[in-house]
């Protein structure tokens, strides 16, 4: 028996030439496409404007996976973690924000790009946990996919436009899973199909210098977030060992570069960790930095994680470092925690521990 041909992740124009190929008209591959990324139907038999027995051929020769939802847990902020299957068994998390606590709120998903991550942040749960895999951009969107599809089996009032933002986040690094992550954004921008805006989507990268000087050569217009935590390199490179291959100088160098040649403005993640990035001189290295680029600095205090060493620092300690970069002149924000009592917020998520 031949292999299934796997449909998730196609195009509209890969589509059609799978139809072509199997005799069938390229119309035909339009209406599929609809199917599956405007309607989330992944299965043949629900398609009412294909004909019968070309239903029966393509459940016998193609596949639409979503990844198969486990479990969620709920937070209290109604932040929502989805435990999700891929084929192959391997499981990956995927985070549900509401924008509000309003009714009708529309949602954010952070998603994510690998099973674990190579890159091992010392303070970061997914890089404690190791590395298994990169994602297909199949697995990509199904996020969204198979997120939409649980959030309208619980929410009464559901529909799919109510996720109107994407933030690559989740787990894994997304630039060392480029081409993947790449071909999933245009699935998601595609307005004849998932339709997310590309000024609501945020790409965020630990400092993956190739990928930023690739993402530069891209007609996109993805916002671009870089993980920076430190303003010197001894301490980047305790944090995030992939400043040892690219320290911050060639980290800001790609980054002046990007916003020269895609006119975008960048943000800066800064994790704050109790007595570790958060004195006066680490605020005045941090402005000298990233005020010549006129980028936005998002301020995330530390979510701390079972087995690891580092601490939030108390509230009073990031509004005097919000304070210093603010007067600056640095464009900052706290970013609020959401989902911490899940573990959903950011750098919790880990394949290993769950459930
Ligand atoms: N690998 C990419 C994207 C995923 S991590 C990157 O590192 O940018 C998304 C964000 O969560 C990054 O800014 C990361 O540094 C941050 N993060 C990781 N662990 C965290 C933790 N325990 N508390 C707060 N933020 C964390
Ligand atoms: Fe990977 Fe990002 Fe976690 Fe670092 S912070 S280990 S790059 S997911």
């Amino acid at each position: 028996m031949n292999e299934k041909t796997e449909l998730l992740g196609m195009n509209n124009d890969e589509i059609e030439e799978y139809l072509s190929s199997i005799g069938e008209p390229k119309y035909r591959g339009r209406q599929i496409y609809k199917w599956i990324y405007q309607k989330n139907i992944s299965s043949f038999y629900n398609m009412s404007d294909i004909p019968k027995n070309l239903r029966v051929k393509l459940d016998e020769n193609a596949n639409i996976s979503i990844p198969r939802f486990l479990k969620q847990r709920v937070s209290q902020d109604g932040t929502r973690k989805f435990l999700l299957e891929m084929i192959d068994k391997k499981r990956i998390e995927t985070v549900v924000i509401p924008q509000s606590l309003e009714k009708n709120t529309k949602y954010s998903l952070c998603i994510s790009t690998q099973v674990g991550c190579p890159i091992g942040c010392s303070f970061c749960a997914t890089g404690t946990s190791g590395f298994q895999r990169n994602l297909k951009s199949y697995e990509i969107v199904g996020q969204i996919l198979s997120s939409r599809r649980e959030l309208s089996k619980r929410l009464k009032n559901f529909n799919s436009e109510m996720i109107t933002n994407v933030v690559y986040m989740g787990m894994g690094e997304p630039f060392l899973n480029y081409d993947e992550v790449i071909k999933s954004i245009h699935l998601l921008i595609d307005y004849k199909g998932i339709n997310i805006g590309q000024r609501n989507i945020t790409i965020s990268t630990a400092g993956e210098v190739n990928g930023i000087n690739k993402l530069a050569k891209e007609a996109l217009q993805v916002t671009l977030a870089i993980s920076l935590h430190a303003s010197n390199n001894h301490l980047r490179n305790r944090l995030i060992p992939l400043n040892k291959k690219y320290p911050i100088e060639e980290l800001f160098k790609a980054v002046d570069n990007y916003i020269k040649k895609t006119n975008r403005r960048v943000t800066f993640e800064y994790i704050m960790l109790d007595e570790i990035n958060t004195s006066r001189t680490d605020a005045t290295n941090l402005i000298k930095l990233v005020k010549p680029l006129l980028a936005n600095v998002n301020l995330i205090p530390y979510n701390e994680i079972q087995g690891i060493e580092f601490k939030k620092p108390s509230e009073s300690k990031v509004a005097q470092f919000y304070e210093w970069l603010e007067k600056g002149g640095i464009n900052v924000v706290v970013r609020g925690e959401r989902g911490s009592d899940i573990e959903a917020a950011c750098g919790q998520l880990s394949s290993r521990k769950e459930r």
